[in-house]
């Protein structure tokens, strides 16, 4: 299916966050009660029952991680374990299958190894961005989740996030729409809170910010998400962000905080109520794409607040330093001291 790329003369460096075809995807169906056998793909599409449940209850779940090429020419993939722990959560969350976590690892080894021509080399900044995703299957007219699912990897390699070099964004603060309910899906990688988002991101991106900064959805008084991302903050040399059940788990904030602590530095994951924006030396949003995207200013439309971080337009020094951490170890130019990277 995808003759046509030939990754022989790739611009690699100028690919942007986008969909290209790759050779394989790989799929899993689970169907009378168990999974079947793995199978390799070369079709771009899929076929389904037009009552499908996640067509029509949104029964979608998704993940999102990376692999990398360092300079030894090993093929590298981030902490996929926390991504099969986490796509479980999200499939208990909404009543879908689990899957296995073996089954998980399997797949995404597998698909990255059919695609190993697809894997950027070292030194272009890109990568290859791996998304599993599961959907209910069942046709259902009656509210009820499916009992047969498919799992399935797709692969695409991405530029990188910083073409421009690793510079701060404006962001800002709106109280018109939340991407989450309190008690509600927040936690979990499931499509719909996507879609609850990109009427809010769609207006920050006309008015010239690189994402919304939600605040809890209950009390509209603390921190919680940074559109797709997790927020961060450097106060008073320690890294603070907002803890709430309403905030995906991001596997990028989880390891910017172990590395935070592994540099002696203070870790507070707790509320953080929106008047603290004052108080603070450095912020960025963080997760997989980007690893971190050093904030400059964030605006608070209703109220006209302006909070000015980086008034010099540099990101700080802790956020420089966790980020180059971070890449260091994905690329295998420092030494993974806590087992993070599977090595092909
Ligand atoms: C995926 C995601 C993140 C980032 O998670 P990572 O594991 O770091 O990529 C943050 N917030 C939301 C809402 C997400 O969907």
């Amino acid at each position: 299916m995808s003759a046509a790329v030939n990754t022989e003369t790739l611009d690699w460096a100028n690919l942007a966050f986008g969909y290209m075809p790759t050779d394989y995807n790989v799929r899993c169906r689970f169907a009378d009660g168990k999974w079947g056998p793995v199978e390799e793909s070369t079709s771009e599409t899929i076929e389904m029952h037009i009552a499908a449940t996640a067509l029509h209850y949104g029964q979608e779940i998704f993940e999102g991680l990376k692999a990398f090429r360092g300079k030894d020419g090993k093929i590298r993939i981030f902490r996929l374990e926390e991504n099969a722990k986490r796509i479980r959560e999200s499939a208990k969350g909404i009543m879908m299958e689990p899957i296995p976590e073996d089954l998980f690892r399997e797949m995404v080894i597998r698909v990255v190894k059919l695609n190993e021509r697809f894997v950027p080399p070292y030194g272009s900044g890109a990568s290859l961005y791996i998304r599993p995703l599961e959907i209910g299957m069942s046709a259902r007219i009656g509210v009820k989740p499916a009992d047969e699912y498919m799992f399935m990897i797709m692969v695409s390699p991405v530029g990188p996030y910083f073409k421009e070099g690793f510079r701060p964004t404006n962001i800002c603060i709106m109280r018109e729409f939340d991407r989450v309910a309190p008690k509600g899906t927040g936690r979990w990688k499931v499509g719909g809170n996507y879609a609850a988002s990109l009427d809010a991101g769609d207006r920050a991106h006309s008015l010239g910010y690189s994402a919304v900064l939600y605040l809890d959805p209950k009390e509209k008084k603390y921190l919680d998400e940074c559109g797709p991302a997790n927020f961060f903050a450097i106060k008073e040399g320690k890294y603070i962000t907002p803890a709430s059940e309403s905030i995906l788990p991001s596997i990028t904030n989880m390891s910017l905080q172990q590395i935070a602590r592994d540099l002696g530095i203070e870790v507070e994951a707790r509320h953080i109520p929106i008047e603290e924006l004052d108080s603070i030396d450095e912020a960025a949003a963080c997760g997989t794409a980007a690893v971190a995207s050093p904030i400059a200013r964030i605006d608070d439309l209703d109220t006209g607040r302006q909070y000015v971080i980086a008034p010099d337009g540099q990101p700080g020094p802790i956020t420089t330093r966790l980020y180059d951490t971070l890449r260091g170890i994905q690329l295998g130019d420092l030494p993974d001291t806590h087992g993070w990277n599977t090595v092909l």
